[in-house]
């Protein structure tokens, strides 16, 4: 069996059971999953992930929107765009990308949205009925982190996860997910405070590397024959690419790939995951099987 976990791979997957699921939605009951996407700024990054995720819901055959409003729009303006995507009968998910130009006060933003609508899994609402292992929307990363151990077959029941970060969009939701009777794994999270890391690391079946520092993760770090999960996003310097920089993970993969027993790449591990879960998300709320 090959050593890598391939996220284009078994993303595909999910995206085409979505896309079936879809077509059955709208011939039987009439509904098609619509999503609204808010953003607001230049940042090209984010136009970048918008675009993509707009692309996505092209293929799957949802109905989705874009508003993309300037970077001086007023936190008023924004919480009024929200409240019609709330009331709008079309739209069954609501996601604004992260992060929000400085002048709005994002959690102001993220606790407007309805949380029957939440398909990114930020509401309170949300992350509460998460931690309490309720039926809820699962934020899209820790989403995909958990698919991917789930469609590998990757044991998890008693196994030692340990998390590197403690970001309410990564670390804390995927340290609750993996505590959930399905995987039953004794879950650690480490942050930057945590001293003397790699003894905590070097003793976990799963290790999960969310930090967004590039290859930080060495050979050293890991346990002989462990789960290494990257979900670092990197720019990095590369004057022989096109674009002059490459994408790398938080984990130094060439320096791990021998002594770990499988390892998603970066990229083409958990950042297109994320994306199916999203579809996922989506069309599960247009199927009102998260919220009735
Ligand atoms: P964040 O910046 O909110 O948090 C980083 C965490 O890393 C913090 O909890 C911090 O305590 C910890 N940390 C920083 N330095 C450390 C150190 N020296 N030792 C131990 N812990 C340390 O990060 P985030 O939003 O969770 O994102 C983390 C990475 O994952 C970024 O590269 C981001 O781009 C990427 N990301 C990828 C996806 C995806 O779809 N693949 C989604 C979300 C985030």
């Amino acid at each position: 069996m090959s050593k890598i976990i391939d996220g284009k791979e078994i993303s595909s997957h999910i995206k085409s059971e979505v896309r079936s699921e879809t077509e059955i939605l709208k011939k039987e009951k009439n509904v098609t999953p619509g999503l609204a996407f808010i953003i607001a700024g230049e940042d090209p990054a984010s136009r970048v992930y918008v675009k993509n995720k707009g692309k996505a819901c092209d293929e799957a055959g949802f109905y989705s929107v874009t508003e993309a409003v300037p970077g001086d729009i007023t936190e008023s303006g924004l919480l009024d765009l929200i409240r019609r995507f709330n009331s709008d009968e079309k739209i069954h998910g609501i996601l604004v990308q992260l992060p929000l130009p400085a002048h709005i006060d994002q959690k102001k933003i993220i606790e407007a949205i309805d949380y029957k609508k939440d398909v990114d899994g930020f509401h309170p609402v949300n992350a509460g009925k998460l931690s309490i292992g309720d039926k809820c929307f699962i934020p899209c990363t820790p989403f995909g982190i958990t698919e991917m151990l789930r469609r590998k077959n990757i044991k998890t029941e008693g196994m030692r996860a340990v998390i590197i970060g403690r970001s309410n969009i990564v670390g804390k939701p995927v340290a609750s997910l993996l505590l959930r009777p399905e995987f039953n794994c004794t879950v650690t999270v480490c942050h930057s405070r945590t001293p003397d890391l790699k003894s905590v690391t070097s003793e976990a079946d799963i290790l999960i590397a969310a930090i967004g520092r590039a290859d930080f993760v060495k050979r050293d770090f890991i346990k002989e024959g462990s789960v290494i999960i990257d979900v670092g996003i990197n720019r990095t310097e590369d004057k022989e690419t096109k674009s002059g920089y490459k994408i790398t993970g938080d984990v130094d993969y060439k320096d791990c790939f021998d002594k770990c027993g499988m390892i998603t790449p970066v990229p083409g591990g958990v950042g297109p995951m994320t994306i199916a879960m999203l579809l996922r998300n989506t069309l599960d709320a247009a199927k009102g099987k998260i919220y009735d």
